[in-house]
């Protein structure tokens, strides 16, 4: 089926049953390796690498061009092939049982010495290989993310097909509407003064195709946010984008969960079979046993809350905290006593980059506890509430702020896990985080943000707090969490024009305001709307854990920098004054 014009055959595919044909090749000249009289080509193409063996004696015209290629000239062999003697034999390769002996070589294309050696295993920096990224593209373990991702998707595009899914696309230039992150716009020469935006997500299009009757869409869809950096986000990315019509919550996770349980075993580099139903978890629940609303589930240190038991203890940090409304809580670290103070004051920094003033500790021995605040507790039952062993450290946060407890523990638990190198090779864990607030806190005094966005809908028992006391108003949301990494998030949707308006009023936004914005929203829900549901799962991340690689640059073909930057085809880059004029645009300092 690879067959073409140029070639019989791929590099991968030629095997000992194959001797005495006559075949073609074409490929990249991947290594040469010269033995006077005869030259050893490999050939490669991203099926294989096959050798080509090419003797003077048997035939000097191709000996002269086999001895005259480089590395990465594309060439065209044709030759018979050739079961090699077993001293031979090369098993690590595929094609190790043969070789081509050839009859015919021309170099189609020549290169010059490459920046970055594609056979070599050596560390290249990662801008060279974002600057030269076709020929890191070529180099195997890119090519296995990139591989690996296409399988991704088509197993993503196989499992909706079969369930009567339908993907439909959306817009690209949209809508300015604030999802919550700042929009990439887009100018209209048509419409000077006018912008589109780039969508941040397909959210609003989803919604309407479900009251327009469609009952099940799904969509890789591409996504713009025009937000500062961090290591796992790209101004761009892909969503792996649903929506569903008269479903409940579970509906959708059972089928989330199904298809993450089957990307893991079928696609994964480090397969499992993840037990099933997944934990869900709520996230009150998750924040105060693993400190994180993305707990990763692949080792334990839970925490454990001991106000009760430290509550009538001597060491003021402990009371203070209680009697100031806040928590005092704390992880037993297993075989923690050999940490030195150097480490554990790598932990306290950690707890620190959430608030917390410091990080109580103390060791447990044989015979009772040590540690700075050794002497308030000595014969308490604190180890005990712990199930501690000699050779453990216990350590804690007290605040009055029991979220900052709560984070910074969370922070401490990764650094523990990290420190003691908990988390074993190719280990998987997953779970749902549910039962989201509705709303967090804003900047201003009494200015509530949507903790998902405004379209999730109110726990139905809660509907009489969205505009009375929105903090406390439950969401029907959801997050699915793999390995501690947030794949995505989802709810299911408001389907009454009276509860949205609700939501709007909750948020402070004046219904003319409302209707400019998402009138196209509101005006559909009155027409007979389907309660419906759906998530949105980020491609790039689930791509980054399917491969076991730490970036999600790994996993894009073409990446941006942290800096939002494309080093090889140099985008951001400045227009010509007559393009932007066309545009009725004036750059400011012009
Ligand atoms: N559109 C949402 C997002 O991108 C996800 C969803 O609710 O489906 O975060």
């Amino acid at each position: 089926m690879t067959q073409t014009a140029y070639r019989t055959h791929t590099c991968g595919e030629l095997r000992a049953a194959d001797a005495g044909q006559e075949v073609s090749l074409a490929g990249w000249v991947h290594r040469r390796r010269d033995q006077g009289g005869l030259v050893f080509l490999d050939v490669r193409d991203r099926y294989g690498l096959t050798q080509v063996s090419v003797s003077r004696d048997d035939d000097a015209a191709s000996h002269d061009v086999a001895s005259s290629v480089k590395p990465e000239y594309t060439v065209r062999v044709r030759g018979v092939v050739k079961s090699r003697p077993d001293a031979a034999q090369n098993d690590k390769l595929a094609t190790g049982a043969i070789e081509i002996i050839a009859t015919h070589i021309e170099v189609l294309s020549t290169s010059p010495t490459p920046p970055i050696e594609i056979a070599g295993g050596d560390e290249i920096s990662e801008e060279v290989r974002l600057k030269y990224r076709p020929l890191d593209l070529r180099r195997s373990e890119p090519q296995d993310r990139i591989l690996r991702r296409h399988r991704m998707n088509r197993y993503i595009r196989e499992f909706f097909d079969a369930r009567e899914f339908v993907e439909i696309e959306t817009p690209i230039l949209a809508k300015a509407t604030p999802e919550g992150a700042r929009d990439y716009l887009v100018p209209s020469r048509l419409h000077p003064g006018r912008f589109y935006a780039l969508p941040q997500a397909p959210q609003i299009y989803k919604q309407i195709l479900m009251c327009a009757g469609y009952d099940r869409y799904y969509q890789i869809a591409r996504c713009f946010r025009d937000e500062d950096l961090r290591a796992d986000r790209q101004p761009e990315f892909t969503q792996l984008d649903m929506e569903m019509s008269f479903v409940e919550q579970e509906d959708v996770l059972g089928l989330i969960e199904e298809l993450l349980t089957g990307l893991v075993k079928e696609v994964a580099k480090h397969p499992t079979d993840l037990p099933r139903p997944w934990p869900r978890i709520p996230y009150h629940e998750a924040l105060a046993r693993y400190g994180s609303d993305k707990p990763d589930l692949r080792f334990g240190l839970e925490i454990q809350d001991v106000s009760e038991v430290v509550k009538d203890c001597s060491f003021k940090v402990f009371t203070g905290a209680l009697e100031g409304g806040g928590a005092v809580r704390g992880i037993r670290v297993p075989g923690g006593a050999a940490l030195s103070r150097k480490e554990i004051d790598g932990l306290q920094a950690s707890a620190a980059e959430h608030g917390a003033k410091g990080l109580a500790w103390m060791k447990v021995t044989e015979d009772g506890v040590t540690g700075p605040i050794a002497k308030f507790f000595e014969g308490s039952d604190l180890p005990a509430a712990f199930s501690a062993e000699a050779g453990d450290l216990l350590v804690f946060v007290a605040d009055t702020d029991v979220g900052v407890v709560a984070w910074s523990l969370g922070n401490v638990r990764l650094a523990v896990a990290e420190k003691q190198s908990l988390i074993a090779p190719g280990a998987w864990a997953a779970c749902f985080i549910v039962d989201f607030p509705l709303f967090l806190a804003g900047d201003q005094e009494g200015e509530w943000a949507p903790a998902h966005h405004a379209f999730s809908a109110p726990v139905e028992e809660d509907l009489g707090l969205v505009e009375a006391d929105p903090g406390k108003a439950r969401a029907l949301a959801y997050d699915p969490v793999l390995n501690g990494v947030e794949m995505g998030s989802g709810s299911i949707r408001i389907h009454r024009r009276a509860v949205q308006e609700s939501i709007f009023r909750a948020m402070k936004i004046p219904e003319d305001v409302a209707q400019e914005r998402f009138g196209f929203l509101l005006d559909v829900l009155q027409y007979g709307a389907p309660p419906h549901g759906g998530i949105a799962l980020g491609l790039d991340r689930l791509a980054m854990l399917l491969s076991d690689v730490p970036s999600i640059r790994d996993v894009i073909a073409f990446p941006k920098t942290a800096k939002a930057v494309d080093l090889m085809s140099g985008s951001p880059s400045p227009v010509d004054v007559e393009q932007l004029e066309e545009l009725s645009i004036r750059l400011a300092d012009q």
